[in-house]
């Protein structure tokens, strides 16, 4: 027999444990132990409580990166401390980069969808490195504190061509992208310009874009219109749970993340510390996160079959408490007992899945780097510093501070063109009703364009940032380039 695929297993907190032993004896009795063999690795609270900031041992991450694969329950960040999700960390960490998850209407399980006969089936695809998921923030003030969100070109690419790749394989003919790119140009701007240049590479597959807010309600209007959606991290977060509520909750929402070299796989839902240890949480979620891990690594004909037995359940009224519609609910191992006893049925509905006759398990695990993979988009841009941006903390107005900055810049190769707060302009022009706060973004520009832009470097920038920082409180310092003859950077609101 040829070797067992390995896979890191993570039970996880709260109802963690529960569900994945009930999802591993459906695995056991689909004959699944027979190709896999699981690998557990400490990672959770446990590990949280023993002292370790990250929720994972090393030896946990040693297995992770051997295998390339993680089978994980949901686990819980520690409230305060500045401790970070373990569950982010995983992804990024591992460059986990697509977030898969797919929303389908189920047997029986009633939603206002089904009783209107309206059938959901929706992936949703969200990038999950990026954006304000960096987590990088800042106070910078007495009154303002940050996040910087962070889009990149590659990390765009990365999750376009996955998505594309993806759609081609399920038989997907339509794609959406979502985002705000009306409002942020230049972050929203260039995921939907990756996806449109991505989108050239699969003619067969239609694509459109719509804006975040008209999609959530077109979602909650229209679900049967919508069959992939691309999102970026946050938006894709907050998109993932209204679609989990289309189709009964969270109970039902599996997901994937999907790297180059590792993949994790885990169920929507968090540690349900309201329910953990009673015996009654749901495992669909997880047990269909853990189907999208058979079929990663080719045992199509095990996932087919579970996922029959567990519509076939399902159909049969069998259900755990979390289902609006139960009048007699069973417990998680009840539930677990109720798929397994059915494994060979078929559910009667048109949902049945195709089972091959034979499937071949197949992965082969990561080869380690001995460095970071550097991933880049766009390596020949022709890039020249015209100015700078330099935020100050300060309560005075902006005349007063324009009057002092021109005074300040007198006789240097820059001039004073923009006052914003809280990017509304408010210098040379704007409204008195605008109200204010302690932290200004200042605009200084080269007073000659046509000395430009480049030879110059970014020196002069920093010296100009030192002889205002002897007067000024300075927070933060943002050089303005060109980018192949364009402005990269935006103009403040009213400007
Ligand atoms: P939650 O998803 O744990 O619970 C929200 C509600 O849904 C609760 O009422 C819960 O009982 C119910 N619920 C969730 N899963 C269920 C299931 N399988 N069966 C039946 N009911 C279920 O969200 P929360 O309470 O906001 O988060 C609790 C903890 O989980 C937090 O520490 C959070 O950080 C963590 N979390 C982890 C993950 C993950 O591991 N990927 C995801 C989300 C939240």
């Amino acid at each position: 027999m040829s070797q067992k695929v390995q896979i890191a297993l993570a039970p996880g907190d709260g109802i963690g444990p529960e569900i994945m032993d009930a999802c591993l004896s459906v695995f056991e009795a689909a004959g699944v132990h027979e190709h896999i063999e699981f690998i557990p690795v400490e990672m959770g609270s446990r590990v949280f409580a023993a002292g370790d900031s990250r929720g994972f041992t090393d030896e946990a991450v040693e297995t992770v990166e051997r295998t390339g694969l993680l089978y994980k329950g949901p686990m819980g960040t520690p409230i305060g401390g500045g401790g970070k999700s373990i569950n982010v960390t995983l992804r990024k960490t591992f460059g986990a980069f697509a977030n898969l998850r797919h929303f389908q209407s189920l047997p029986s399980v009633d939603t206002v969808f089904s009783r209107a006969g309206v059938p959901v089936d929706i992936y949703v695809v969200r990038e999950n490195i990026e954006d304000t998921y960096g987590g990088i923030e800042h106070r910078l003030t007495n009154d303002v504190v940050e996040c910087k969100r962070l889009i990149s070109a590659p990390g765009c690419d990365q999750v376009h061509r996955f998505a594309f790749k993806a759609a081609a394989r399920f038989g997907i003919k339509k794609i959406h992208c979502a985002h705000k790119a009306n409002i942020m140009k230049m972050t929203d701007g260039l995921f939907l310009d990756r996806f449109h240049a991505e989108a050239k590479h699969f003619p067969d597959i239609e694509t459109t874009d719509v804006i975040i807010d008209a999609l959530c309600m077109n979602l909650v209007l229209r679900p049967e219109e919508y069959q992939m959606i691309v999102l970026t991290n946050l938006q894709g977060d907050i998109v993932s749970d209204l679609a989990a509520g289309l189709v009964g909750g969270l109970g039902f929402a599996p997901s994937a993340n999907i790297g180059d070299q590792i993949s994790i796989f885990e169920a929507v839902h968090g540690t349900a510390p309201d329910i953990a240890g009673k015996g009654v949480a749901n495992p669909t979620s997880l047990l269909l996160s853990g189907l999208m891990l058979l079929r990663h690594i080719g045992m199509l004909k095990q996932a087919a079959t579970i996922e029959n037995a567990l519509l076939a359940a399902l159909e049969d009224g069998v259900h755990t408490g979390d289902v609006r519609s139960s009048n007699d609910p069973v417990g998680t191992n009840d539930f677990a007992g109720a798929i397994t006893s059915r494994l060979g049925s078929l559910p009667s509905g048109k949902e049945a899945r195709p089972v091959p006759e034979e499937s071949t398990p197949h992965f082969t695990p990561p080869t380690r780097p001995s460095v970071n993979r550097l991933i880049r988009t766009f390596e020949t841009v022709e890039s020249a510093v015209s100015g700078c941006d330099i935020y100050i903390d300060t309560t005075i107005t902006p005349l007063e501070l324009a009057q002092r900055l021109e005074r300040l810049v007198e006789g240097t190769a820059f001039k004073l063109t923009m006052i914003s707060n809280r990017g509304t302009q408010v210098w040379p022009t704007g409204s008195p009703y605008t109200e204010i706060v302690d932290y200004f973004r200042v605009r200084l520009e080269l007073r000659d364009p046509a000395v430009v832009l480049g030879q110059m470097g970014q020196m002069p920038t920093i010296y100009l940032l030192a002889k205002i920082a002897e007067k000024f409180q300075v927070i933060d310092f943002q050089p303005l380039k060109y980018f192949d003859g364009k402005p990269g950077y935006s103009l403040a609101q009213g400007q």
